[in-house]
């Protein structure tokens, strides 16, 4: 079997950055999960599509002309790697991610990118439905406060217009849509390693995960 590393946890605990470190140092692949979601919510966005209708959805996830090339998401032969990282894309990823059936379209897909010499997923379902084999599960959890500063940060590091109290309240609307949607709830899988980062750096998150792959 292929070996699997899950991240799973709320929006802006640092899951990438964490998948990709542990990716690199391990040599294995990634899945970026979200990715996948943010690109179907933007595709509709620009489709003039409701992210909100399930029967619509379930048809774009099916046929979307999306591609992935080493650090690029490709959509409609665009590249749109920075524009699925806006708040508004990550809202709509979350609106569209409480469909049954956009989500079974998605299944296959991402199990397909397991492959040798062994893949780190990042998401909210990776331990829970995609990969519940996965020999380790990381569950990554933030104070929300922690996130929407990290992510404050990131924005103005980029030049990018953001406000705090609007960042914290984006926040919490999509981990309340992410926890409690019928299908894949965010929650931690029942053997998943719970890592509580507000007060840690990437460093020790990193150090720690580190120590799990070594048990
Ligand atoms: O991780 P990221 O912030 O890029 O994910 C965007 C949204 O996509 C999440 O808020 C969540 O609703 C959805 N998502 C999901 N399942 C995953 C990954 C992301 O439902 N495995």
């Amino acid at each position: 079997m292929i070996p699997v590393i899950t991240i799973d946890g709320p929006s802006g605990t640092g899951k990438g950055t964490l998948a990709a470190l542990v990716a690199e140092r391990l040599g294995w692949h990634t899945l970026d999960s979200g990715a996948l979601y943010r690109v179907l919510g933007l595709a509709a966005a620009r489709r003039g599509l409701s992210c909100d209708d399930p029967i619509s959805m379930a048809a774009l996830a099916a046929t979307l002309p999306v591609s992935f090339a080493a650090d690029q998401v490709i959509l409609d032969g665009e590249d749109v790697s920075e524009a699925i990282r806006t708040e508004e894309a990550g809202m709509a990823a979350s609106r569209v991610a409480v469909h049954p059936p956009v989500r079974a379209a998605l299944l296959g897909w991402q199990r397909r990118l397991a492959r040798p010499p062994g893949l780190v997923a990042d998401g909210r379902d990776m331990g829970t439905v995609v990969f519940p084999e996965a020999p380790l599960k990381i569950f990554l959890d933030a104070s929300p406060d922690a996130r929407a500063e990290r992510r404050y940060k990131q924005l103005k590091g980029k030049g990018l217009d953001a406000n705090l109290p609007n960042l914290v309240a984006d926040i919490r609307e999509r981990d309340a849509r992410d926890r409690t949607r019928s299908v894949a709830p965010l929650i931690a899988a029942a053997d998943a390693v719970l890592v509580d980062s507000t007060a840690m750096s990437i460093v020790e998150v990193l150090d720690r995960v580190l120590e799990e792959v070594r048990r």
